[in-house]
């Protein structure tokens, strides 16, 4: 297969309004999506929130209730599945267990009446890394050769569209991490449009170049995942997308690149451009402040710490040591729980539950969010995805 060119757009999917409802419950709100042609996309999202129904109307395996689904320039929104440019990974690989490797890339092929097809299931399984195990039967391979035989078997069919249902699930986590670049390594190399849909943060932003989280069926936010991840928007996303210590503040002042905020007794600095307009209504704003851009200096030594820098005082209430970088849980005025990440450079031996201490940083690493938000909100989904 050979990548495709900038200007051929037959791969965008474009989604114009589409909602689904079962009943009176709404599974996906009235959605405008464009997906460029070419890309990563990676609908990320809790249990429930709408992504696998997303992914089904784009396939054609759900009718919506409303709105449009285009393939390129083709309406496609009331086309059967088998007639669209697209084609389907699921978790479970569904693989013929009677046919060898070869014999299941080959099949989409051979229903299509095409004779001569050792050329290309060589080359997709050579794509895949497969091509020793050509003869070998479904249950003689790994869970990850499995689900490789299983994109081999869907690209075959030279599909403007794949997409990918959760299909790293049933694999335990260091297959799971293979898989994820190795899934980015075919997407690159065949350089078709790849619509992933997953509830693991880690493989969104592993192997997509733009995510769109969901939640409770809408787009909470879509960027890429370092802008989703520096840049959150709701408090959904501060606390889905890694870790956010989040404070409540009150504004004391405005100037031209700045807001100077109250939070218990002290004062913080936050960039304006990292400020929609509309969180500071009320005066009140929820400052956010990622764990690891945030440093831990002893409260002895807080003469040291440079001027300039956000800072608050409290105790540290709780460290684990993981190897690369020690957690620290921090109860302060502001924040009960207050996480900080630190490099395992130069510990401080000091800096043991029950040390006073002071946590600092860049105020450009500082974001602000709309005080209405429930400031929880995607911290259970996380813990109960965890569990
Ligand atoms: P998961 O990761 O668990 O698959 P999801 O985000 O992909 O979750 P969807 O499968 O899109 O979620 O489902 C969204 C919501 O719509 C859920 O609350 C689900 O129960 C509901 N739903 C999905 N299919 C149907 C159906 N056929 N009838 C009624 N409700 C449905």
């Amino acid at each position: 297969m050979t990548t495709m060119n900038n200007t051929d757009n037959s791969g965008d999917v474009r989604l114009s309004g589409i909602s689904k409802t079962y009943g009176s419950f709404t599974a996906v709100q009235p959605l405008d999506l464009t997906v460029p042609q070419g890309s990563f996309f990676a609908l990320l999202g809790a249990s429930g929130c709408g992504k696998t129904t997303t992914l089904r109307m784009i396939a054609g395996l759900e009718e919506p209730s409303s709105g449009t689904v285009f393939l390129g320039d083709q309406e496609v929104t009331h086309l059967p599945p088998y007639k669209r440019p697209v084609n389907t990974v699921f978790q479970s690989y569904a693989l013929f267990p009677h046919l060898d490797i070869f014999e299941n890339v080959a099949f989409g092929l051979r229903r299509r009446g095409i004779k001569s097809v050792k050329k290309q299931v060589e080359d997709m399984l050579d794509l895949v890394q497969l091509g020793e195990q050509a003869r070998k039967k479904p249950h003689q391979l790994s869970g990850g050769q499995q689900q490789r035989v299983a994109v081999a078997r869907a690209l075959i069919n030279h599909p403007k569209v794949l997409l990918l249902d959760e299909p790293l699930g049933a694999l335990d986590l260091k297959l799971r991490r293979q898989m994820q670049l190795e899934l980015k390594r075919i997407q690159t190399e065949v350089g078709i449009t790849f619509v992933h849909v997953t509830h693991d943060q880690e493989e969104a932003m592993t192997m997509a170049d733009t995510v769109a989280v969901m939640n409770a069926g809408r787009v909470e936010q879509l960027g890429s995942p370092a802008d989703l991840y520096e840049n959150p928007n709701t408090t959904f996303v501060a606390n889905f997308l890694g870790t956010s210590n989040l404070i409540e503040a009150e504004v004391d002042s405005k100037g031209g690149d700045e807001i100077v905020l109250r939070a218990g007794g002290g004062k913080l600095t936050l960039p304006t451009a990292r400020c929609s307009a509309a969180t500071t209504t009320g005066g009140k704003v929820l400052v956010g402040v990622r764990p690891e851009k945030i440093s831990l200096t002893h409260a002895d030594d807080a003469g040291e710490i440079p001027a300039g820098r956000n800072r608050i005082t409290g105790k540290i209430a709780d460290s684990s040591f993981i190897g690369v970088s020690t957690q620290y849980v921090i109860d302060s005025a502001v924040c009960p729980e207050f996480e900080v990440y630190a490099q395992n450079i130069d510990r401080d031996s000091r800096l043991t539950p029950g040390a006073d201490v002071v946590l600092h940083w860049n105020p450009a690493h500082t974001f602000g969010l709309d005080a209405a938000q429930d400031i929880d909100a995607g911290v259970e989904t996380v813990e109960e995805e965890a569990a």
